[in-house]
């Protein structure tokens, strides 16, 4: 049997990090973009941030996004926890440096409003995902208390030890986690098992800093067309040396969707992955499948 690669379309929803547009018509216009793209061109199949932050406490949760996260769900797809602490924080409480995810106390809050959120919209969180790619043993024990068991924070080989993200250690394809892919002493042996899949990588070092996402990822803002088909072709080479299904994650952001350039070059990367080996899947299906054996 040949090896597949399972992917989840991994979508960022923050409203614009530089200039934060408060305009909600806006921002829903280019998250119907994005619906639209997933629908047609992966099968609705994704996973869809719900972004909470200093700045937008309970913006996400309300009108008019919450008649858009049922279509989303309804139409096949998940939602992500999505706290981005530092980013989207009042000028006077940004850290000059850290990051907010250090306070677990300001976390286990900021997690648990979360679910109570959206639960009283009648949904349930299947994901979470950090800024960053942040991830400690504290989030993740608020977060599977909460009841989320799959995370998404996870990009192999990045290493940002100011912002808590370390991935040095990750496994390429998802995977469950231990203490020890977090590249941090502390135990999680306490919490019970959670599904990381981790964002599509080359393997490959690049020329920029590891800290950031760049042309060796499956990343459709910060890459090209050219580099996410090559990533791609070495995640199914790595699944034929391995004779084994890879799941992974193609990270997308919904501001840069009212830009053609940027949206075409997802639906022609969405296009490239069906046709090379690729099977969108959310992330539920992706633990599915992934526990049944693939
Ligand atoms: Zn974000």
């Amino acid at each position: 049997m040949t090896s597949k690669v399972l992917f989840v379309v991994n979508i960022d929803g923050d409203p614009d990090p530089e200039t934060t547009p408060p305009n909600n018509p806006v921002v829903l216009e280019k998250y119907q973009v994005m619906k639209r793209i997933v629908d047609d061109h992966a099968g609705g199949k994704g996973s869809f941030c719900v972004q909470t932050s200093p700045m937008y406490r309970t913006r996400f949760f309300e009108s008019p996004f919450t008649d858009f996260w049922h279509a989303w769900v309804k139409g096949g797809g998940d939602l992500a926890l999505h706290p981005e602490e530092d980013l989207y924080c009042q000028p006077e409480a940004r850290l000059s440096t850290g990051t907010h995810y250090e306070d677990a106390e300001r976390m286990r809050n900021v997690i648990a409003d979360g679910v109570i959120a959206l639960a009283r919209l009648g949904l349930t969180f299947a994901v979470y995902k950090n800024g960053y790619q942040a991830q400690t043993p504290a989030m993740v024990r608020h977060f599977t208390e909460a009841g989320i068991g799959i995370d998404m924070s996870c990009a192999p080989g990045i290493f940002w030890p100011e912002k808590l993200a370390d991935w040095r250690s990750a496994p390429l394809s998802a995977f469950y986690l231990s203490g020890d892919d977090l590249g941090e002493a502390n135990s999680l042996q306490d919490i019970g098992p959670l599904f990381e899949i981790p964002v599509g990588w080359s393997g490959l070092p690049s020329d920029t800093a590891n800290r950031l996402l760049n042309t060796q990822y499956l990343v459709n803002e910060f890459s090209d067309y050219e580099a996410i088909t090559r990533v791609w072709d070495a995640i199914v080479h790595r699944g034929e040396l391995e004779q084994r299904t890879q799941i992974v994650s193609f990270l997308c952001h919904t501001y840069t969707m009212a830009d053609a350039t940027y949206s075409d070059r997802l639906k022609r990367s969405l296009d490239y992955m069906v046709r090379n080996g690729g099977e969108p899947v959310s992330p539920r299906e992706a633990q599915l499948r992934f526990d049944g054996g693939l």
